[in-house]
């Protein structure tokens, strides 16, 4: 699939932006501040109807376009509007995502309002996760690696999102239980209830949490490999790993918890369980989150978003979108060219830099390239 029109109004610092992208390399550059991550940020967010940068969608609205209804004298506020068409096997997708500010709330905010429509029905972000497929490739990638392992439970908890929707709600359940559970023993520790109410929730939490561990495992052992090729690409002298590590196994989850009960009362929370995993990385046999220099933590960051294409790619009917936000830029000129190399093998990679030096020179053609100053976008080389 791939994005053949992108129009915003009112977002970020676009107050109104036409483009037209054809397939393949599409190259976006500018310098700093011009609107090349908020542009990468609007093609994710047909994806998975929110901003990867930001909670607040008020963010996202222009500056001039974020006074409410009512402070505007009562004339209707302006809309953010990101509207997208994608091409797909089965036709066109034309996605409309609208944000408002509906009022001031005082101390908690603004008030928005988000509208979302896929040719035209209404629908949810919920609905809306799963018809667009994206890999989003961010500077700050490199959290995977550096990062606490939550980091790394996320990164696999969206992945397998993508391609599985029923473990986004075996994941959303597990994580109610989590909460009500701590809750319980919070209340057990304060003499406030008895340990016998924790029976339910124990095996609610084994329930939910033998699935959870169980599918991160088996998409672990699909993703390894292709993370692994991915790096030796990068990186031809060096050996990168990935192993999942289940706190508890999954078989072993009923008979951990009578042991840690006490400890758990006292510590008032949840302690063995698929939230405490880690998804072990390794550069040549060592741990890469203490021992990675820079360019390997960004490697290895490269290689988990080329395996999770890759992934991606094989498990669903059509290629995702690659979105690569200035990645390029502090790579040696044999892995930017590897990169180059990997983005032009799917079907559509929009591409920003604000070194266009680091594009030049490459074995790949761009199908276009765009500069973006101020918001506004040109088109350099044709389509
Ligand atoms: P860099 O090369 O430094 O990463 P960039 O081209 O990716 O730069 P962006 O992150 O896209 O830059 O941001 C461009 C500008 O958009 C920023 O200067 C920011 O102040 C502005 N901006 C962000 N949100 C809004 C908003 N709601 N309204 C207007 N302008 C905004
Ligand atoms: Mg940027």
């Amino acid at each position: 699939m791939y994005l053949s029109r992108l129009s915003l109004t009112n977002y970020r610092n676009f107050l109104s932006l036409e483009l037209k992208l054809p397939p393949g390399l599409v190259f976006i550059v500018g310098d700093n501040a011009q609107g090349k991550s908020n542009l990468l940020e609007a093609a994710y967010l047909l994806a998975i109807a929110k901003s990867y940068r930001t909670n607040v969608e008020r963010e996202l609205i222009h500056w001039s376009a974020q006074k409410p209804a009512a402070t505007l004298g009562g004339q209707p506020a302006q809309q953010t509007i990101i509207h997208g068409e994608v091409e797909q096997q089965g036709g066109r997708l034309r996605i409309i995502v609208g944000l408002r500010v509906v009022s001031e709330a005082g101390a908690g905010g603004a008030l928005g309002e988000k509208q979302i429509r896929v040719n035209g029905v209404a629908t949810t972000a919920a609905g809306l996760v799963g018809r667009v497929n994206t890999v989003l490739f961010a500077a700050t990638d490199i959290e995977l690696v550096h990062g606490p392992p939550a980091h790394r439970r996320r990164f696999l908890d969206i992945l397998i999102s993508q391609v599985d929707r029923a473990y986004l709600r075996t994941l959303q359940r597990y994580q109610r239980v989590v909460m009500q559970r701590n809750h319980l023993l919070r209340l057990i520790r304060d003499g406030r209830s008895s340990p016998d109410d924790l029976d339910f929730w124990d095996s609610e939490l084994v329930k939910e949490g033998t699935a959870l561990v169980a599918r991160r495992s088996q998409i672990v052992q699909q993703l390894a490999p292709l993370a692994t090729r991915a790096y030796t690409g990068l990186a031809p002298e060096e050996e990168m790993s990935m192993e999942y590590q289940p706190s508890v196994a999954a078989e072993a989850l009923a008979g951990a918890l009578p042991s840690q009960r006490a400890a758990e009362i006292k510590a008032g929370m949840t302690l063995p369980g698929p939230h405490r995993d880690e998804l072990g990385l390794t550069i040549n046999g060592v741990l890469a989150d203490t021992y990675a220099s820079r360019g390997q933590a960004r490697t290895v960051a490269l290689a988990l978003r080329l395996a999770e294409a890759a992934l991606l790619r094989q498990e669903r009917r059509e290629e995702p979108i690659l979105l690569l936000d200035d990645v390029l830029s502090e790579l040696d000129p044999a892995r930017r060219r590897h990169v180059l190399e990997e983005a032009a093998g799917y079907q559509q990679a929009l591409i920003t830099s604000a070194e266009p030096a680091a594009l030049r020179d490459m074995p790949v053609k761009p199908a276009a390239t765009f500069t973006l100053q101020k918001g506004q976008v040109e088109l350099r080389s044709p389509v």
